[in-house]
């Protein structure tokens, strides 16, 4: 045949797979396309047709789609993470050659991403765990993407990947993460992170509401206003855009309607899995899984509720305050915000590097964050300054001890105590908050009462301790001195 083919392939044609696939074909790189049910192909092809008659191709065959893509050839899949992914392979692989190359896009556990570079390399095919965020529109319009793997596989479509990816002010939200599954684990810990924004943001919102007694459309002011200083991003402006929004099937506001329950899919978990894996404090992060738990017992929280206010609970915990000013009031928020979201960003990077030492993957952090800077989920202008952190020191120990950061914390950290002060006293809880104080709190002392959980140890299991004015290790017949 003398059709032309096509430069990449992409099978998976749901939410995310479709829109890649336009984002591609708009950049002027001619696709192919395949989904098990066809009824998405067509949707697919309808829509390049719609769009501005992209150079788009539907393909009803597994073979048939193999064939229309140009040696080596490229397939991006974007199915169902798990086997899913494993069948697809499987179906596509049958029809691919040595040289050519499978690239995941889904969110994907990144030791299933390491058994399938394996297993792939038999027949000489390459492969990429590549994660992908942004949604749905950050698939049509720019993603950032976090490709991992086979290097060659990566230059194979680094053009189409930096065309196709957000552009920033300096450069295409791609770059090549690193071997194995470490493109599928950097996505993990964003999402990880994400989690964390998450819940902060979620937090100043129960604060200024119970506490502050602000209004919905007072916050969606606010949160409009905090866009455009430091904490300006894509999670602060959805939210203001959310508070404006009116239930259209009843009175009200749409977020007052909406069930106290948080959905998940894994990648949260999976991030505080791997911190506990690994040592790595990350209390913030996990703050946010354990909020998602417990959002979703509702029927045991509105239990509790009844049970304690019978047993006496203060009528006044979880009211407005009384003759609070509200003007500081928000200005701490904001401060409080930001300073708990410099430790949920040093935990994230903190676990990105200790999984990089362990697997030799060579990470750049500040390579990291700005790639995070446009595209997906988490991007903000401050992940510019964590860039620039790692660009000061790539050996930097935690973002806290940046000269830079270091400073804003102190100078927040009155504003930070003031607001999770204020929350505990109104028993409005705040864990991601806390978690984030705690987290600073530890970190930055010189000493800990650590010694006597050591004397502890030795005590009851002559575990041993040191010493901090001599060398060695150390027993004490301990019950015979008390
Ligand atoms: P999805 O709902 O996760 O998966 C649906 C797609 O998987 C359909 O194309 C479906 O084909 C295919 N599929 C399911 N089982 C299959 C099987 N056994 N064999 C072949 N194909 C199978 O789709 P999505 O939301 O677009 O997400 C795709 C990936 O991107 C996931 O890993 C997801 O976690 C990740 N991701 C999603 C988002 C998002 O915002 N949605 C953001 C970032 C990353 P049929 O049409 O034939 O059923």
């Amino acid at each position: 045949s003398t059709a032309a083919l096509s430069r990449i392939g992409l099978a998976g044609l749901a939410v995310m797979g479709q829109n890649l696939a336009l984002n591609i074909a708009e950049k002027g790189f001619p696709i192919s396309v395949y989904n098990r049910t066809i009824s998405k192909v067509d949707e697919t092809v309808d829509r390049a047709r719609n769009e501005g008659h992209l150079p788009l191709v539907g393909q009803y065959n597994p073979r048939d789609f193999v064939l229309s893509i140009e040696r080596p050839r490229s397939v991006i899949i974007l199915v169902k993470a798990g086997a899913p992914v494993d069948q697809t392979i499987a179906t596509l692989s049958e029809h691919m050659e040595a040289g050519d190359c499978i690239i995941d896009g889904g969110n994907e556990w990144y030791e299933n991403t390491e058994r399938r570079i394996q297993q792939v390399a038999d027949k000489g095919i390459l492969y990429l765990g590549m994660g992908v965020s942004g949604g749905e529109d950050g698939a049509r319009h720019g993603p950032s993407l976090m490709p991992g793997g086979s290097y060659q596989a990566y230059s194979n479509v680094q053009d189409i990947l930096m065309k196709v990816a957000a552009q920033v002010e300096d450069g295409p939200c791609v770059t090549y993460i690193g071997e194995g599954g470490s493109g599928n684990f950097v996505k993990m810990v964003h999402n990880g992170i994400e989690y964390g924004d998450m819940q902060l943001i979620s937090e100043a919102y129960d604060v200024l509401k119970h506490v502050g007694g602000l209004s919905n459309s007072e916050l969606a002011q606010i949160f409009a206003e905090w866009n455009r200083g430091e904490l300006e991003s894509f999670l602060i402006e959805i939210t203001a855009d959310i508070f404006k929004v009116k239930d259209e099937s009843g009175d009200g506001d749409l977020v007052d309607k909406i069930l106290d329950k948080t959905g998940m899919k894994g990648t949260g978990k999976w991030t505080v899995q791997q911190a506990a894996e690994l040592s790595v404090a990350a209390p913030t992060i996990a703050a946010s899984l354990d909020c998602r738990y417990l959002s979703g017992l509702k029927d045991e929280r509105e239990n509790a509720a009844n049970v304690l206010k019978e047993a006496g609970l203060n009528d006044q915990v979880g009211y407005v305050k009384s003759g609070i000013d509200r003007k500081r009031l928000i200005d701490d928020v904001r401060q409080a915000l930001y300073a708990s979201k410099i430790c949920s960003y040093a935990q994230g990077m903190n676990l990105l590097r200790a999984k990089s030492d362990e697997k030799g993957w060579n990470l750049n952090l500040g390579e990291l964050a700005r790639i995070w800077k446009g595209g997906c989920i988490i991007r903000a202008v401050f992940l510019d300054r964590i860039k620039k952190a790692y660009q000061r020191n790539p050996n930097l120990a935690s973002l806290i001890v940046d000269p830079e950061f270091a400073r804003e914390m102190v100078q927040r950290q009155a504003a930070w105590r003031r607001v999770v002060g204020l929350a505990i006293s109104a028993g409005i809880s705040t864990p991601g908050m806390c978690a984030s104080l705690a987290y600073f709190d530890t970190y930055r002392r010189a000493r800990l009462p650590a010694n006597l959980v050591q004397a502890q140890r030795d005590l009851f299991g002559a575990h041993t301790y040191e010493r901090i004015d001599r060398p060695g290790s150390f027993h004490t017949e301990w019950t015979k001195l008390a």
